[in-house]
């Protein structure tokens, strides 16, 4: 049996339902694991069913954050949010944690990870930060956006093996500041960071890129989930 790798739902406000764009599932589904999409459920034994049910969990993107969550003032460039998740989430992944299970998060995953550890992050790149990267690519998004640096010592320089690599950009946020006992991975080049992990974790990998929209065309993309599926078998 292939490992069940719970999946986060994506939520669309305007239809009041949740939904998952295929490439998060495929990423999985290619890497040897069987994702389930999760139910929308704050629900204690709803959260505690998932935690022990599923080998992995994947954070995938979405709205934004509630600012109030990293203790701050939610400023007029704040996209939608959604609550439901942002319990959820941050429910769940204390759930995991505790449990020692694989995680893996994308955009707002890693957002969400950061905040879950009591870091904070910039509520609107366009209008708070000063830069001349583009994190906020138009489509296709399997195209390159800006360059990373990895750095040495960390998991994904081990995986990669190398210093520098080319990603996808699609996020208006980012962090801001680390939360405590994360350790950056790969900062863009005006010092962003664009992916972390936890050292005491087993497997705790956060990347603000999306190898969901890359595996396929990009071997290094491809071993992100096969790193977090390893971990979860
Ligand atoms: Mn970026």
């Amino acid at each position: 049996m292939k490992p069940l790798i719970g999946v986060l739902p994506l939520y669309d406000k305007e239809k009041d339902s949740i939904w998952m764009l295929p490439g998060y599932l495929d990423g999985i589904l290619e890497a040897g694991g069987f994702p389930v999409i999760l139910p929308l459920s704050s629900g204690v034994e709803e959260i505690e069913q998932a935690a022990e049910t599923c080998a992995g969990f994947l954070f995938t993107g979405g709205q934004d954050l509630a600012p109030i969550l990293y203790g701050r003032e939610r400023s007029d460039a704040v996209g939608e949010i959604c609550e439901a998740r942002d319990r959820l989430e941050l429910g769940l992944l204390r759930e995991v944690i505790a449990r020692e299970k694989p995680v893996f998060g994308i955009c707002r995953g890693i957002q969400l990870i950061n905040v879950a550890f009591g870091g904070t992050l910039c509520q609107d790149i366009p209008s708070l930060w000063d830069t001349q990267v583009v994190h906020a690519q138009k489509p296709p998004y399997d195209e390159p956006a800006h360059r990373i640096t990895i750095l040495p010592d960390t998991p994904l320089s081990a995986l990669w093996n190398c210093g520098e690599a080319q990603v996808n950009s699609y996020h208006h946020q980012c962090i801001q500041t680390l939360g405590e006992g994360l350790a950056p991975m790969a900062y863009a080049p005006d010092g962003m960071v664009e992916a972390v992990f936890h050292p005491a974790q087993r497997f705790l990998w956060a990347v603000q890129w999306h190898p969901e929209f890359l595996f396929r065309t990009d071997q290094k993309q491809r071993m992100l989930f096969e790193a977090f599926l390893k971990a979860c078998r």
